[in-house]
């Protein structure tokens, strides 16, 4: 485990467009209050999703598309630097009408309406590739 104390500037509520991009609008609000590292959580609804999921055996990304309207029901994730760019790392929990929830790693997924919270950071948190995860983690 690595860790550091962080060092909180300033938290920001945000209301994210409708038809846009739900993870480029978390990055948008990161570099309007210029953060470069920031933790999130939201809430709301997209009308379609490509969440990931990691299979850790294989060390890649499925991906799974869902062309339907879905609740937010939660999602949390993160603001590092990769490569020098923002990068909202983000997940969700996403649920369809009867309830049934779907969950994972978003890539993006179009805003219908949404709700987030971010306290940001003083100092930058960095992404490097990780040989053994074939991530990108927190360096
Ligand atoms: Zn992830």
């Amino acid at each position: 485990m690595n860790y550091r104390a962080v060092e909180p500037t300033g938290e920001y509520v945000a209301r994210l467009e409708t038809g846009a991009e739900w993870r480029s609008e978390i990055e948008s609000l990161a570099a309007e209050v210029e953060a470069d590292a920031a933790w999130f959580t939201g809430l709301g609804a997209v009308s379609d999703a490509e969440l990931w999921f990691y299979d850790q055996d294989g060390l890649e990304y499925a991906p799974v598309e869902f062309d339907e309207p879905l609740e937010v029901a939660s999602c949390v994730g993160n603001v590092a630097l990769l490569d020098g760019e923002r990068f909202a790392h983000t997940h969700v929990v996403c649920s369809r009408p009867d309830g049934e929830a779907v969950a994972g790693h978003l890539n993006e997924a179009t805003v219908f309406a949404g709700e987030i919270h971010m306290r940001a950071f003083e100092d930058p948190l960095e992404r490097a590739h990780d040989e053994t995860t074939d991530l990108d983690l927190w360096l």
